[in-house]
């Protein structure tokens, strides 16, 4: 027997004809390429996608058709997000980090039809626009007046002159919710990047998933800055959810150095803020030699690789912010658990508070999570001790990548992380590390995470990464690679006695490397290959 209720597709459009019915007031703030900051609402925002599908919809496209995306946080791509998915096509978020040669690649991988990019990526698109035959049409955004004449890129439209004469009515095409609605390609550190494409029952549900109390517990009341991406996995589901909660959105373009990020977070009196750890430290180093305060803020979302306990540390003590760990995979929409404390938790000791707060926490609701030993594939206990393979399932976690042969990726219907883990009995997951960056020495594993968390710890060190070398003996140790802050004193010596009491004496690093800087990734992530590719000639000391 069939249950009696309405059958209504799970549709992005439902998101932003909600967010303009019930919060059509609530700010929407961006700092703009163009230097100013710029201010509409939910209202705006929603009558400028309806204008975006019209738009699009004079461009012969079909239903399905990508739409791509080179474009910083701002209100002009939430107006994509919703234009583009709303009308049936699928909004393809490129990463402007990537190299060139990449960035082509993924473009003709993806065959995009149009590409829409901010002008600060005129470069970047000169320099590809004749490798991507499938673009047949490139929009700048900005103002007609904007747009170079001698832009190189032929038939280079602005998006205010393009988009800007529409009609603001537009009546959001029904559709199954199953429907594709946006592309993402991960990060790629090994073989080519694979394009995870969304649909919008798992992006709608996502967002339901993403505000609730012990996920990143959004609501009308908020003032958040998605610091993170809108190119990276969504933003973290912020623009979805925060439509869906009716939320004030502060985004801040492409200034992400600290001075830029404290300033707009308090003119906007940001209450909520998400990243990855690198841009935090920016903000924290700025904060620190300014002697600042936050007005408003009081919780920030970290995610993307570890956070570091000492960052963590700084947030709370410093400054009363709680940290938010959170942990996902643009695979999974991207999230899987977030880090929030039960009931019976709450009356624990500081430290033992800290520690569960470091773990990367609890599945949301609609993800399950297990682990599993990687020779034998059985299942591993819940005693925060046993680790193993981490995999996943659930309705926003992906199937099988853009047009590549997925029938061997699901086993048994699980998706391989590609992660080692952890889970204590009450369900809290802790990373010990990617599985290709496990430490193997002497049979035992040693999570280069730990020991880059020591490090980090010291107050001379701004970034730390620990890497496995081989041992004729041990198989491999861990050595870490530093980066000083500006000015700082340190030496090898000094922060291999910093280990001395923190970690076992086996699992503290052979050596230190020096180095001026660590290679980061177009998602802010250190790129351990390149760091060990710099690191060819290098010897372990083995006494
Ligand atoms: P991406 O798809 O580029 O977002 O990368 C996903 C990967 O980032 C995960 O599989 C993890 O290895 C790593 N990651 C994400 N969040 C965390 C976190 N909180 N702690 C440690 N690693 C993380």
């Amino acid at each position: 027997m069939l249950g009696l209720m309405q059958n209504h597709p799970l549709l992005i459009s439902s998101l932003i004809t909600h967010a303009e019915r019930h919060h059509a007031e609530a700010a929407i703030v961006s700092r703009r390429v163009e230097g100013d900051v710029h201010r509409t609402t939910w209202g705006g925002i929603a009558k400028r996608s309806r204008q975006v599908a019209n738009a699009l919809n004079t461009l012969g496209l079909s239903r399905g058709d990508r739409v791509a995306t080179l474009a910083w946080n701002g209100y002009r791509h939430l107006e994509l997000y919703f234009g583009v998915s709303g009308a049936g096509y699928v909004l393809h978020t490129l990463n402007p980090r990537l190299h060139p040669e990449q960035l082509a690649w993924i473009v003709n991988h993806a065959e995009d039809s149009v590409l829409v990019f901010d002008t600060t990526f005129l470069p970047l698109v000169k320099a590809v626009h004749t490798q991507c035959p499938t673009v047949k049409h490139w929009i700048a955004l900005c103002d007609a007046a904007a747009v170079p004449a001698d832009s190189g890129v032929p038939g280079l439209q602005s998006y205010e002159a393009w988009m800007g004469q529409q009609p603001d009515t537009y009546d959001w095409p029904q559709f199954d919710e199953h429907t594709a609605s946006s592309l993402c390609y991960t990060s790629g550190t090994t073989g080519n990047p694979k394009g995870v494409l969304y649909s919008h029952r798992s992006t709608v549900l996502h967002a339901y998933g993403a505000a609730l109390p012990d996920a990143l517990n959004l609501s009308s009341r908020d003032s958040i800055m998605p610091v993170v991406p809108m190119f990276h996995a969504n933003a973290w589901a912020v623009p979805y959810s925060a439509a869906a909660v009716g939320a004030k959105l502060v985004f801040p373009g492409g200034a992400l150095d600290g001075k830029s990020v404290y300033e707009l977070m308090e003119a906007e009196q940001v209450t909520m803020a998400a990243g990855v750890p690198t841009v935090w430290q920016m903000l924290l180093g700025h904060m620190e030699a300014g002697g600042l305060r936050f007005g408003t803020l009081q919780r920030t979302v970290i995610g993307g690789s570890a956070c570091p306990p000492a960052m963590m540390d700084t947030f709370k003590q410093r400054y009363g912010v709680d940290v938010i760990h959170a942990w996902g995979m643009t695979e999974m929409s991207p999230l899987g658990t977030v880090c929030i404390l039960k009931g019976h938790q709450e009356g624990l000791a500081a430290d033992a508070q800290r520690s569960v707060r470091l773990k990367q926490g609890r599945v949301v609701y609609g993800v399950d999570m297990k682990i599993v030993d990687p020779d034998s594939g059985a299942e591993l206990p819940w005693d925060g001790k046993t680790y193993g393979d981490l995999l996943v399932r659930g309705p926003w976690v992906t199937a099988g990548y853009f047009k590549l042969d997925n029938s061997a990726l699901l086993k048994d219907g699980w998706f391989h992380t590609g992660d080692v883990a952890t889970i204590d009995a009450d369900g809290f997951m802790q990373i010990t590390d990617r599985s290709k960056d496990v430490i193997k020495s002497g049979g035992e594993w040693i999570s280069s995470i730990d020991v880059e968390n020591i490090a980090m710890a010291h107050p001379a060190v701004a970034m730390a990464a620990c890497i496995g070398m081989p041992h004729p003996k041990w198989d491999e140790r861990p050595i870490v690679v530093v980066v000083k802050k500006p000015g700082a004193q340190l030496s090898r010596e000094e922060l291999l006695a910093f280990y001395e009491g923190k970690t076992a004496k086996w699992q503290t690093p052979d050596d230190v490397v020096f180095v001026e800087a660590i290679p980061l990734g177009a998602t802010g992530k250190m790129q351990k290959m390149k760091v060990r590719e710099q690191l060819a000639d290098y010897r372990l000391p083995i006494a």
